[in-house]
């Protein structure tokens, strides 16, 4: 697929730098955690941090969580021997009661006490301590210019340094990387087996025990739009990326998955053979929604960054007109093939200035919102239908079996209100 024809690859961006509404980094342990079943995620902040993530995982708790907050308290440099001393006993305490855990994260925050710990240092000293039962990992869910995706970024980005290494001259492997639903997971094993591709791994696993093997040969397919830290390290491993959009929609998801068969040499009759069936079923699937959203007008305010991926099938696969797509921020290389895809002449933001783009969406009128908690209240209560972004990541939406389930998500928002209006 080439990235250069029509679209938007080369249209201009407003670039929007002005107050920000987003959520922090640490929300993505909501489902990092649910995804990596030995894995512990230790907040180290405060308790705002706490709450945040009481509040964010909400009724999603089903069973005693794999993540909590140590709350570091307001400290001088003094206290810090103190607030590590406490760190070490908080954790000791923590792996003696959930012998479970195999993989330990700490995750930073950024209120100016825990800025100030280096929990670099704490996660190799308590790795240390409790290797090889528990590797002790860290990376940073601060919200100083972040946005809430970029959290599993920095999540998976940490793991890189302790995946095995594949020696020069072995086979040729696919990793796909970007946390996955497990029943997205499987079907899109069941895929990739039936194409002939059979060495291939997730990231992240299900148990951090099996963490892939990386090294020269290991042909990488994003998952998820949001990983370019990850992308990097992996890289530097020696991974090639496989250039593809993301598997969002029937037409995404072969795209995505035909970015594997041609480096795999798969033939025609074989990929129509494997996908065929499930392309079908979820083209049908959509045609429903089609006939529901076809021509209804949608605004994107720039929060999940999965954006991008979502107005293209919108645009291509439901037919709604796109008024606006805004996205935290733009790596033109991993978006090279959904810009290519987006209407000619879509507007395109970069960046959060909210009052602004509160504006144009009001100018806009649009027919329904993606835009994050903070926004929605208030548009709805002006009559603007909207839809949570970070719902987007709660639920599976990749793949051919989800095609129709996301586009419901879209659709739903327009129901509701319709009723309402009868
Ligand atoms: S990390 Fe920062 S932005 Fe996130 S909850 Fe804690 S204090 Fe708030």
């Amino acid at each position: 697929m080439s990235a250069t024809i029509a679209g938007c690859g080369d249209a201009p961006i407003l670039r929007e730098r002005g107050q920000r509404e987003v959520f922090c980094g640490l929300t993505g342990i909501i489902w990092l955690h649910r995804k990596i079943q030995d894995a512990f995620f230790l907040v180290v902040g405060s308790r705002t941090c706490a709450h945040l993530i009481q509040s964010a995982a909400g009724v999603m708790i089903f069973a005693e969580p794999r993540f909590a907050t140590a709350i570091i308290d307001e400290r001088d440099l003094a206290g810090l021997a103190d607030a590590n001393d406490e760190l070490d006993r908080v954790v000791s305490q923590l792996l003696a009661r959930r012998p479970e855990i195999k993989l330990l994260f700490l995750v930073g925050s950024c209120p100016s006490e825990v800025i100030k710990l280096d929990l670099s240092r704490a996660a190799e000293r308590l790795s240390q301590t409790h290797m090889p039962q528990v590797r002790v990992l860290n990376y940073s869910g601060s919200g100083i210019e972040t946005t809430f995706t970029q959290g599993e970024d920095a999540c998976l980005a940490s793991l890189v340094p302790i995946m095995p290494k594949i020696a020069a001259g072995t086979a040729k492997s696919l990793l796909v990387v970007g946390a996955l639903a497990e029943v997205v997971e499987d079907q899109l094993r069941r895929l990739f087996e039936a194409m002939g591709i059979d060495k291939l791994g997730f990231m992240p696993p299900r148990r951090s025990i099996d963490l892939p093997a990386v090294g020269p040969g290991t042909m990488l397919l994003l998952a998820q739009p949001f990983l370019a830290d990850t992308a990097h390290a992996l890289e530097a491993r020696g991974a090639v990326r496989l250039a593809a959009p993301y598997p969002l929609g029937a037409e995404g998801t072969t795209a995505w998955l035909q970015a594997a068969a041609r480096a795999w040499g798969v033939s025609d009759a074989r990929f129509a053979a494997a996908t065929l069936p499930a392309r079908e079923r979820a083209e049908r699937a959509l045609a429903k929604f089609r006939a529901e959203l076809g021509g209804k007008r949608i605004f994107f305010f720039p929060d999940s960054q999965l954006e991008l991926p979502l107005a293209r099938f919108a645009a291509r696969e439901l037919g709604m007109e796109i008024l606006e797509v805004g996205t935290p921020y733009l790596h033109r290389q991993h978006m090279a093939e959904e810009l290519a895809w987006l209407p000619a002449g879509t507007r395109l933001s970069e960046g959060q200035d909210v009052e602004r783009q509160l504006d144009r969406c009001r100018a806009d009128r649009p027919d329904l919102v993606v835009c994050g908690l903070g926004l929605a209240n208030p548009l709805e209560a002006e009559g603007i239908s909207t839809k949570w972004s970070i719902e987007l990541l709660f639920t599976p939406i990749q793949g051919y079996n989800q095609a129709a389930d996301l586009a419901e998500l879209f659709a739903r928002p327009l129901v509701r209100r319709m009723k309402l209006a009868v």
